[in-house]
């Protein structure tokens, strides 16, 4: 059997956020509390540290961007939590997008002046499809916000979730006094600190004692806003928090590590343990005996003396041990590990067991694609990592005559990581490679050069979007193939791809076609 307490105890999620807004200072004070670092400033403080550390591409040492995501380890409390780190940089937003199907919640960081921003609003989109449970910690209450009531609204509006504030602040800017923390009725006065000390005074809000820690305007105003949110808003449910429909909402400021501990102890107590994972055949609970997995990210070059690859494996059920032998479902293979690892903050270890929830580093030589399962001997695949339509578009072309073969291979390969995705133009043969964001280009160019010594030129191709198509009209699906027959490309999977080139030709071809289904995620 499983052991539960082994699974219940743990919480893996990820902190997503708009660049800037605090990811990294949370990231680095929730490792504070879990006794992983001991000073803060560790993870930020020097950028290269982190590079060796954390975020391991080569690229991003010359960039200074986050790119790669990895995953930090800690216990608080009884509680093991794993924490998956997510790109800043919005060009890798596809990275963040299938990290979120690896975890069981989110906790999203808004800067406070700033308010909801375009990556925040398009993550939670990611989130909703999955009905990931969200926690929202509203950050640099130190600096001047937002009114927090206007706050509430926008999070509300733009997020599309219903919101429950949990603490509520004093201020803000130079006048900021701390946060009330409404379901514990404790005062916490605010007190720059990069350390884990937080003395918390219990106040009840309805004596004097209040009007002398804040003054007497302020408690009135904090008594006044506290009836207020209690009349407007409905008491925090944990129920509704789990569908993804509520979400409670912190105040504070990372990097004085503020308000923190507050958010790190509710969401021990709420957040989920892991939670069922749906494959195609069957849902799978994470009580169940026998190990189960599925890599959703493949990150290279971690060792730079090594030009092996890193799979991440999220464990859907069970116990995974060191050196027994499981399916590789896609290749009906059975494989050993002999050195699987774990991730803490500043290192890797070997591990010889781990649960569900955990994420497990398998080393990895072209073995893996994005979303391979395994199991102990069950034919599973799991589902929920959709590609989305890319926004930019280059034709790849082989800048080496003498090195077909490599670019081939480190095309392939790379697109096996998931780094981007590949379409074959079915009306002349060239290859085309889509991406989010303009830096992919640059890295896969990069990584051909430095991995595979291979040398690639980039044409330039006008598209809008591509497409996956569909229909149960065959005649009709075959008469619009015909009719974009040089738009139309395959990708890997051979699936029917629509290249539109224009918002307009697509509303058209929507028209014309009423039996072609057109969809912007592959999966469907
Ligand atoms: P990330 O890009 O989301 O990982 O954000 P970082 O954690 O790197 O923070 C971005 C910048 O905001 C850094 O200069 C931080 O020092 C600063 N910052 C983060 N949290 C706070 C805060 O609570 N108050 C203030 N004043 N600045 C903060």
């Amino acid at each position: 059997m499983a052991n539960n307490n082994e699974i219940e105890r743990r919480r893996t999620f990820a902190i997503i956020a708009h660049p800037d807004a605090g990811k990294t200072s949370l990231t680095e004070k929730l490792l504070l509390f879990g006794g992983q670092i001991q000073v803060a400033g560790a993870v930020k403080s020097n950028k290269i540290k982190k590079t060796a550390t954390s975020d391991w591409m080569d690229i991003e040492k010359q960039r200074g961007i986050s790119v790669t995501t990895s995953v930090m380890e800690f216990d608080y409390k009884d509680y093991k939590i794993n924490i998956l780190d997510t790109p800043g940089h919005q060009d890798f937003a596809e990275d963040t997008y299938r990290t979120l199907t690896a975890v069981d919640s989110v906790i999203i960081v808004v800067d406070g002046a700033k308010g909801v921003e375009t990556q925040t609003r398009k993550l939670m989109e990611v989130c909703r499809m999955r009905n990931t449970p969200v926690i929202i910690f509203v950050n640099k209450m130190d600096r001047e916000a937002k009114d927090p009531f206007d706050l509430l609204d926008e999070l509300e509006e733009e997020l599309s979730i219903h919101v429950r504030p949990l603490t509520w602040p004093i201020e803000s800017g130079v006048r900021f006094k701390g946060v009330y923390n409404i379901y514990e009725d404790k005062l916490n006065l605010f007190q720059p600190s990069k350390q884990v000390v937080t003395e918390k005074v219990e106040v009840d809000i309805n004596t004097e004692e209040l009007d002398k820690q804040i003054g007497a305007q302020l408690a009135d105003k904090l008594r006044g806003e506290l009836e207020l949110i209690d009349g407007v808003y409905p008491e925090f449910d944990k129920e509704e928090y789990l569908k993804g429909e509520l979400a409670p909402v912190f105040f504070g400021s990372a990097l004085n590590n503020f308000g923190v501990q507050e958010l790190l102890d509710c969401f021990v107590e709420v957040a989920p343990s892991p939670r069922p994972v749906q494959a195609e055949e069957r849902e799978v609970e994470p009580e169940e005996p026998k190990f189960t997995g599925f890599v959703f990210k493949i990150t290279a070059n971690i060792d730079p003396n090594h030009r092996s690859c890193i799979a991440f494996c999220k464990i859907c059920s069970g116990k995974f041990t060191r050196n027994a032998p499981y399916l590789h479902v896609r290749h009906g293979k059975t494989m050993r590990f002999s050195s699987p690892t774990q991730f803490m903050a500043q290192r890797k270890t070997t591990v010889d067991e781990a649960w569900a929830g955990d994420i497990i580093g398998l080393p990895d030589n072209g073995t893996f694609k994005i979303g391979d399962t395994l199991t102990e001997g069950e034919m599973l695949h799991f589902r929920g990592l959709p590609s989305f339509s890319p926004e930019m578009f280059k034709y790849i072309e082989n800048a080496d005559p003498m090195k077909q073969k490599q670019l081939a291979k480190g095309i392939d390969q790379l697109m096996d990581e998931g780094v981007a995705q590949l379409f074959v133009n079915q009306f002349n043969g060239r290859k085309i490679i889509g991406t989010v964001g303009q830096l992919q280009f640059e890295v896969i160019q990069y990584r051909l050069e430095n991995e595979y010594s291979a040398k690639c030129r980039w044409e330039p191709l006008s598209l809008y979007k591509a497409c996956w198509i569909e229909s149960d009209d065959q005649e009709e699906l075959e008469a619009f193939k015909k009719r974009k027959y040089q738009y139309m490309a395959k990708d890997r999977e051979g699936r029917d791809v629509f290249l539109a080139d224009s918002g307009y030709v697509l509303q058209m071809a929507q028209m014309d076609f009423k039996h072609i289904k057109f969809h912007f995620t592959s999966e469907f």
